[in-house]
């Protein structure tokens, strides 16, 4: 699933290439990927243009003039590429929206967990799960971050994983900055020291810069909104690396289960 890296790799390309562009007609090829109102969509849409594109936590946001914001949760298989003319890689599009520039929009999704919904201004307001979401991890202090997890009893992995404690980091980023950070993915949070919190805080914005960086990390279907891979999977030291000697002590790596996900982690050096 893209995490806050790739969904903010994808959004930059989106801005580049989208931004001023008048959305000329929407192609709703899969009704089921809208949220709300699938057959009023296209024509909300048409007319408007794109101001900006932005991500909140794994969201890509189009905002549009006059006023509506598009947002697209990826959620395991969902891309957003940008399509010039004369490309007709349709495979798999859900919905396509086709500019005055010539360009199109594609949402394409292999599995069809990910969705797109048309939100008004007023309707962020209305809209729990966006309300939810805790506050973007490369944006808060260490302080900030350290109280979000002080004195809770799940472990820290869970809440890493949790949106509404912060947003925008899933498996991948949650096992690296672990990793780095030295705490092993099942120690409860009240466990952990506020200094070795803050210590997380650092792992984790130092492992999401370098991935947005290296341009996200490429493990099944991520690709930017110009269809490239990224590189950041080469840098892994955990994830994925079960079974493997640990890049830091050379102990055998393990895999578990935390918060229903697979989880690798260092029993050398994770404590
Ligand atoms: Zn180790």
């Amino acid at each position: 699933m893209p995490e806050l890296p790739e969904v903010e790799i994808i959004v930059r390309g989106l801005d580049r290439a989208l931004a001023g562009a008048r959305i000329v007609r929407v192609e709703v090829l899969d009704p089921a990927v809208v949220q709300g109102d699938a057959r009023g969509f296209g024509a909300l849409v048409a007319g408007r243009r794109v101001v900006r594109a932005r991500r909140r936590a794994k969201l890509a946001l189009l905002d549009l003039d006059p006023a509506l914001t598009l947002a697209f949760h990826l959620k395991m298989t969902g891309r957003l590429v940008v399509q010039n003319p004369g490309q007709e890689a349709r495979d798999r599009a859900r919905l396509i929206f086709h500019l005055d520039n010539r360009a199109s929009l594609v949402f394409a999704d292999l599995r069809r967990f990910g969705w797109c919904r048309a939100v008004s201004p007023d309707g962020f307001k209305d809209w729990d799960f966006f309300r939810s979401l805790g506050p973007e991890p490369l944006e808060i202090g260490p302080a900030e971050f350290a109280d979000r997890f002080r004195g809770r009893r799940a472990s820290i992995k869970a809440l890493l994983l949790d949106q509404r404690v912060v947003a925008g980091v899933g498996n991948i980023y949650a096992d690296e900055a672990l990793f780095r950070a030295g705490i092993r993915p099942t120690a409860r949070a009240s466990d952990i020291s506020l200094n070795r919190l803050r210590g997380l805080h650092a792992a984790l914005s130092a492992v999401l810069g370098q991935a947005i960086s290296e341009n996200g990390s490429s493990i099944r279907d991520y690709v930017d909104s110009g269809g490239a891979a990224g590189a950041f999977q080469n840098s892994f030291r955990a994830y994925g690396r079960a079974g493997l000697a640990c890049p830091r002590c050379g102990e055998n790596m393990v895999r578990v289960r935390v918060a229903g996900r697979a989880t690798t982690y260092c029993p050398g050096c994770q404590k």
